[in-house]
């Protein structure tokens, strides 16, 4: 693979390294909907093959799997020109410290401890391509006047800076991502404030509340819609002026 067309603008290639066929699966689903191109493999010694032939944006690798375990995998990724700086996220069942150390010792860059929540994964993924390959993500979200930037966390509206707080930044940051597709309270829930929040959904209307109220001044439109009966989105008309 050249480097023309690794640097092109499609969608980033992610590799995931599962034996585990549901969280495989589950993992494919999720990271579909975040607008990746996912690849999977069951096996250590195909994934070997796959990161020869044509090595992805980033991989997810399980510890544990047949063939060639993902530590001996992520060592030879680092032996190798080609895949020296591969952004690396492993997938350990151990939550030992002796473990964790030994994976990061052979050059993951970062890694989760089974069982983990999706979002969690997800946001771990996004950050280490923004940090390992910025030209794949994008730092700034722009829709209609508004103008997110995720490295400064900051956010104008029509040039002006807007001052939000940490809940009510993410939830528009979300938001931001798919203009127009309707999110639940549910599905917010899980994505801003993470799947192990025992929090009740009125909190959602309690912060989107926040964040219109910091948003609109004057008689400035309100980018959020609200969906009766189905959740919020971000007006998609806004990107249309
Ligand atoms: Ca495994």
């Amino acid at each position: 693979m050249n480097e023309a067309r690794a640097a092109d603008k499609t969608a980033p290639r992610v590799l995931v390294v599962e034996d585990e066929p549901a969280l495989s699966l589950l993992l494919s689903y999720n990271l579909e909907a975040e607008g990746f191109i996912v690849e999977r493999v069951e096996r250590g010694d195909e994934a070997e093959l796959k990161l020869q032939e044509a090595p992805p944006d980033i991989v997810i690798l399980d510890w544990m799997l047949p063939g060639v375990s993902g530590l001996e995998i992520c060592r030879r990724l680092r032996a190798r020109d080609a895949t020296r700086t591969l952004p690396v996220i492993m997938l350990t069942a151990r939550g030992e410290e002796a473990e964790r150390v030994r994976g990061l010792a052979v050059g993951a860059d970062d890694y989760v401890v089974k069982p983990f929540s999706v979002p969690e994964l997800m946001a771990r993924v996004k950050a280490l391509l923004r940090r390992a390959k910025p030209e794949r993500v994008a730092a700034q979200l722009v829709a209609g006047d508004l103008e997110l930037d995720r490295e400064t966390r900051r956010l104008r509206r029509a040039g002006r800076e807007v001052h939000l707080g940490p809940t009510e930044f993410r939830l528009l940051e979300h938001l931001m991502e798919k203009p127009g597709r309707v999110f639940s309270r549910g599905q917010l829930l899980d994505s801003v404030w993470g799947m192990s929040a025992e929090i009740d959904e009125r909190t959602v209307d309690v912060h989107v509340g926040r964040l219109r109220k910091a948003l609109v001044r004057g008689r400035e439109k309100d980018p959020i819609r609200t969906v009766r009966g189905a959740g919020y989105s971000l007006d998609e008309t806004l990107l249309r002026g």
